[in-house]
C-alpha cells in the first residue's frame, strides 16, 4: 500500500496550480487539485482573458471614427454593456470547461473544494475530510489588497467584482497606478464612461521606463482621463448616483463608482501554513528557493502566492519546472530576470529588459536609439496619436538591454523582442536583420543614430 493516499496534492487550480498538476500527472504522479472557486483561477476567470475582451471592446470607439478617412460611413454606434458582460460570461465558461476538461484527460482529480494544510503531508478539505499526500503544492493565487485605513473603503468595487457589474457606472473613479488601474481606466473611458484616475505617486505606472509612462499617461489624458497624480483618497461617502471620493487636494469629485487597484496580496490567510513549519514573508507570501521549495521539504509554491513576478506566463512557467525538476527527472529553474510584458491601456505598451534608468545605474555607457512617429493607418485617420520605440544598448558590449514600446499591438512587439534579447542579441543582429515593410515594427531595426549616449 503507497504510504500516502496521493504522490501530489494541488491547492489551487489557477494558472500555476493547473499546469503543475496536469505536467506531473503526465509524469505519473498521483495528483489531486483542490479548487474552491472556479477552474482556471484569476487569469481565466476575473483577470488576463476577460480583462482583454474588456480592452477590444473599449477600442472599437477609435474604429468607427477612424473609418471616415478610409471612405466609409458608419452608421451611429450604440453600445450595451449586459450583450456584452454575457458573451464574456460564455467565453470564460468554455475555456474553464477546457480546463477541466485537459485536467482530467491528465489524470488528475479535481475536488471541487476549499483545502488547507494540516501539516507538511496532510490537507483538510472543506467537508472537514484529510488527504495525505507526499508533497504539497501550494497555489493559490492572490486577493485585492484595499487600505483599511479609508473610511467608507466598504463602499469601493476591485477587479473582482468589476467584470460582472450589473449595468456601466456614467462616471467611475479608479484608484491606483499599476497595471490594473491603468488598464481599467482606458477601458472605462473606451467605453464613454467619465473616468477619473487617482494615484498617490508622482507618476503612472512606477517601475517601467519613466519617458513611456510619461507618454502613455499623456496619451490617456488626451483620450479624456483625468489623472491626479500626487493624490490620495480620504474617504469614500456614499451619495445620490454612487459614491463619492474625497481626495487629498480638498476636491470631492462627483459620485460614481469607485474601484480600488491598489495591489494585491498573497492568499495564504487561514491557509494553515504558518503552524505547518512554513515561513512567510512580511506580506503573507511563501517563501520559497530557486526550485519552488518552501522551508518546509515537501511543500512548494508557484506563483502570485510567491509574489516573485506576478504574471501569468510566470506562474504557468513556475508550475512546469516545479513537474519536471520533482516528477520529470530534469531540474528546470525559472529566469525570473528576462520578462516580456504589456500593459493594455490605449495605447498599449509593451516592454521587455532594463528601463533606461536601471540600465545607466548598471551600465557605464548606455546608448539610447528612438523612434517616434505617426503609424501609417492614423493619417488617413486624422488620429494625432504617435508610436513611441526606444532600444537602450550597452555602448562597451553591444547587447540590447531593454526595448520598450508605445502604441497598437506594443504587446504583440514585446513577445517577439523577447528572443532576441533572451539570446544576448546585439545592436548589430538587430541592425542585420532586414525590415518587413511597412509595418511600424520596422523602426525597430531601422535605428541608426542613438538620440542619447549617457557615459559616466
Ligand atoms: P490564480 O490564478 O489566482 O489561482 C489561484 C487559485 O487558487 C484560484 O482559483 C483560487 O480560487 C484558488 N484557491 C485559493 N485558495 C484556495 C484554497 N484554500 N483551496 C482551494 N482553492 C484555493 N497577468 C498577465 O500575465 N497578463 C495579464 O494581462 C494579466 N491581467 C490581469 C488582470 C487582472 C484584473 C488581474 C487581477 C490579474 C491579471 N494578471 C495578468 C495576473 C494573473 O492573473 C496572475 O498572475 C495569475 O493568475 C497567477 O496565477 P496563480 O496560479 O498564481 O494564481
Ligand atoms: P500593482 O502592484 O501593479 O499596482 C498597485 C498600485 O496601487 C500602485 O500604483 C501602488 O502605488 C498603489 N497602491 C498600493 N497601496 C496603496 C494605498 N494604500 N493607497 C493608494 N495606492 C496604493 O498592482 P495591481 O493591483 O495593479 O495588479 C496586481 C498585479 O497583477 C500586477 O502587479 C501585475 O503583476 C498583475 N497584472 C498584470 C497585468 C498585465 O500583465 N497586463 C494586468 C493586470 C495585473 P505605488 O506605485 O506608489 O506603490
Amino acid at each position: 500500500m503507497a504510504a500516502f493516499d496521493r504522490d501530489l496534492f494541488v491547492i489551487g487550480a489557477g494558472s500555476g496550480g493547473v499546469r503543475a498538476g496536469r505536467i506531473a500527472a503526465g509524469y505519473g504522479a498521483r495528483v489531486a487539485i483542490a479548487e474552491e472557486h472556479r477552474v482556471g483561477g484569476t487569469c481565466v476567470i476575473r483577470g488576463c482573458v476577460p480583462k482583454k475582451l474588456l480592452v477590444y471592446a473599449s477600442r472599437f470607439p477609435d474604429e468607427f471614427e477612424d473609418a471616415a478617412g478610409f471612405g466609409w460611413t458608419v452608421p451611429p454606434a450604440s453600445f450595451d454593456w449586459p450583450t456584452l458582460r454575457a458573451a464574456k460570461d460564455r467565453e470564460i465558461d468554455r475555456l474553464e470547461k477546457a480546463y477541466v476538461a485537459n485536467l482530467e484527460r491528465s489524470g488528475a482529480t479535481i475536488l471541487r473544494t476549499r483545502a488547507e494544510v494540516v501539516d507538511p503531508h496532510t490537507v483538510r478539505l472543506g467537508d472537514g475530510r484529510t488527504v495525505t499526500a507526499e508533497r504539497i503544492l501550494v497555489a493559490t493565487g492572490a486577493w485585492p489588497f484595499l487600505p483599511a485605513d479609508v473610511p467608507g473603503i466598504e463602499h469601493a468595487v476591485t477587479s473582482n467584482e468589476v467584470f460582472d457589474l450589473p449595468a456601466l457606472p456614467r462616471r467611475v473613479v479608479v484608484v491606483g497606478g499599476g497595471y490594473i488601474a491603468v488598464e481599467f481606466a482606458g477601458i472605462f473611458a473606451g467605453l464613454g464612461v467619465e473616468t477619473t484616475l487617482v494615484y498617490r505617486g508622482e507618476q503612472i505606472l512606477r517601475g517601467f521606463d519613466r519617458e513611456l509612462t510619461d507618454k502613455v499617461a499623456a496619451a490617456m489624458s488626451r483620450r479624456g482621463i483625468r489623472i491626479l497624480c500626487g493624490t490620495d483618497v480620504k474617504a469614500l461617502e456614499p451619495a445620490a448616483g454612487g459614491v463619492a471620493a474625497v481626495l487629498s487636494s480638498g476636491e470631492t469629485l462627483a459620485p460614481g463608482l469607485v474601484m480600488y487597484a491598489t495591489g494585491r496580496v498573497p492568499n495564504t490567510r487561514g491557509l494553515g501554513l504558518e503552524a505547518a513549519g512554513v515561513a512567510l514573508d512580511g506580506l503573507g507570501a511563501v517563501r520559497v528557493d530557486s526550485a519552488s521549495k518552501s522551508s518546509v521539504p515537501s511543500i512548494y509554491a508557484v506563483g502570485d502566492v510567491t509574489n516573485r513576478v506576478n504574471l501569468t506566463p510566470v506562474a504557468i512557467r513556475e508550475g512546469h519546472a516545479f513537474a519536471d525538476t520533482v516528477y520529470g527527472g530534469r531540474e528546470v529553474l525559472v529566469d525570473h530576470a528576462l520578462v516580456p510584458t504589456a500593459v493594455f491601456t490605449t495605447p498599449e505598451l509593451g516592454t521587455v529588459g532594463l528601463t533606461e534608468e536601471k540600465a545607466c545605474a548598471h551600465h557605464p555607457a548606455v546608448d539610447v536609439y528612438k523612434a517616434e512617429f505617426r503609424p501609417m493607418r492614423n493619417t488617413l485617420a486624422g488620429r494625432d496619436e504617435r508610436m513611441f520605440m526606444k532600444l537602450i544598448v550597452d555602448a562597451v558590449s553591444d547587447r540590447v538591454l531593454g526595448v520598450h514600446v508605445i502604441g497598437p499591438d506594443a504587446g504583440e512587439m514585446a513577445q517577439l523582442l523577447g528572443i532576441p534579447l533572451m539570446m544576448n542579441a546585439t545592436k548589430a543582429d538587430f541592425d542585420r536583420t532586414l525590415a518587413v515593410h511597412p509595418t511600424a515594427a520596422e523602426e525597430l531595426v531601422t535605428m541608426r543614430t542613438p538620440s542619447v549616449k549617457h557615459r559616466r
